[in-house]
């Protein structure tokens, strides 16, 4: 494959400041493939990222920017043999050091040497560098064959709903014909209705305060919408069960007043997964939740093989990426991309960006 020794790449200079550089193409070291990137999508970690930083970030003027991305393996690194030439590839993000307490105990995105490259850990686009490049290397324990039936833009997807699904799988799962409330009708929300639905629910029970965000949510699934502007979402959840309030609530959105809602509408004995970062200290009724007995669960990232199962899910056509996928745009109009992303211009859900 004919590999150019520079690429674009899309570089943080300053806060909300990132530039397309020349850089130089990466080269794969051992276990890691390079891969050419066909499409890579804006998350809102990203606008954490960009507007205020995370923890190891690398420094401003080296760190490029994207953890959402697919493509294609053009090199492989010594010793790869899981992956050819050519192969159609999604990334997830988190690689564990492997050699940590919570890794060998398949907990990676808790890997206690988070942010040390040193130590073998990488989280793309997070600690190092991430895909609104031409190019961009992974471990192989990050990157999944995308099947025939699922485009680029798709499979970029695949790190949202393998955080859905880690939520669900964090507390245990749940069986089939149990009520699932899901809090927050962003992507992870979206795609928590898909999984919870094709896992079985009963009865998914979407909540916020966008009326065209939940019409979106009953399109893909789920049986009861319920804008918190309109309705009291606890006692709604509360009717819809018959008193006895959701089986698993699944938190997607990071404020205060849905977590506290969250521990009203659980049943007594039910789980929580807190999913959604919350940026500031919260203040909840955690009596409740000890009243009632319940568990409250929370994920960090896309966890287990979470990714490669939603790529099964989504093969199969039980989970769907394309209604969330709104814009896109070539990588010289990454700013408009954020823009669009960040304002929710013209309904934006998923906004991907095309090296
Ligand atoms: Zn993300
Ligand atoms: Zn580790």
């Amino acid at each position: 494959m004919n590999i150019p020794a520079k690429m674009r790449a899309a570089v943080l200079y300053d806060w909300n400041d990132f530039r397309l550089t020349e850089v130089d193409v990466p080269q794969p070291a051992d276990s890691e493939v390079l891969i050419k990137v066909e499409s890579c999508s804006i998350c809102g970690g990203d606008v954490k990222i960009i507007t205020r930083g995370m923890l190891h970030q690398p420094p401003m003027g080296e760190f490029i920017i994207g953890h959402e991305y697919a493509g294609i393996v053009v090199k492989l690194g010594p010793s790869v043999d899981e992956f050819e030439l050519g192969d159609r590839v999604t990334v997830e993000v988190h690689k564990g050091c492997g050699r940590c307490k919570n890794c060998l105990d398949g907990k990676a995105t808790a890997c206690l040497n988070y942010g040390n490259v040193a130590k073998g850990h990488r989280a793309n686009g997070f600690t190092t560098n991430g895909g609104f490049a031409d190019y961009a290397v992974n471990h192989v324990t990050t990157v999944n064959k995308i099947p025939d039936n699922i485009s680029f833009d798709e499979a970029t997807i695949i790190t949202t709903a393998g955080t859905s699904l880690f939520g669900i799988e964090r507390a245990g799962g749940f069986v089939a014909g149990e009520n699932i409330a899901i809090l927050g009708p962003g992507s992870i929300g979206l795609m928590a209705v898909q999984c919870a639905k094709a896992l079985g629910a009963a009865n998914v029970m979407l909540t916020g305060t966008r009326d065209e965000r939940l019409e979106l949510g009953r399109s893909l699934g789920a049986d009861n919408t319920i804008n918190v502007k309109n309705e009291d979402p606890v006692k709604k959840i509360m009717a819809l069960t018959g008193g006895d309030g959701a089986d698993l609530v699944l938190v997607t959105s990071g404020s205060e007043a849905a977590f506290n809602q969250a521990l009203k509408a659980v049943r007594k004995g039910g789980s929580i997964t807190l999913l959604a970062h919350f940026d500031d200290p919260v203040t909840v009724d955690v009596g409740l939740a000890v009243q009632k007995m319940n568990n409250i669960y929370t994920i960090r990232g896309e966890g287990r093989q979470c990714t490669h199962r939603s790529l099964e899910m989504m093969a199969e056509g039980k989970i769907q990426a394309k209604p969330l996928l709104t814009h896109a745009f070539p990588l010289e109009e990454l700013r408009e991309g954020f823009d669009v992303f960040m304002e929710r211009r013209d309904g934006a859900i998923k906004v991907v960006i095309h090296p």
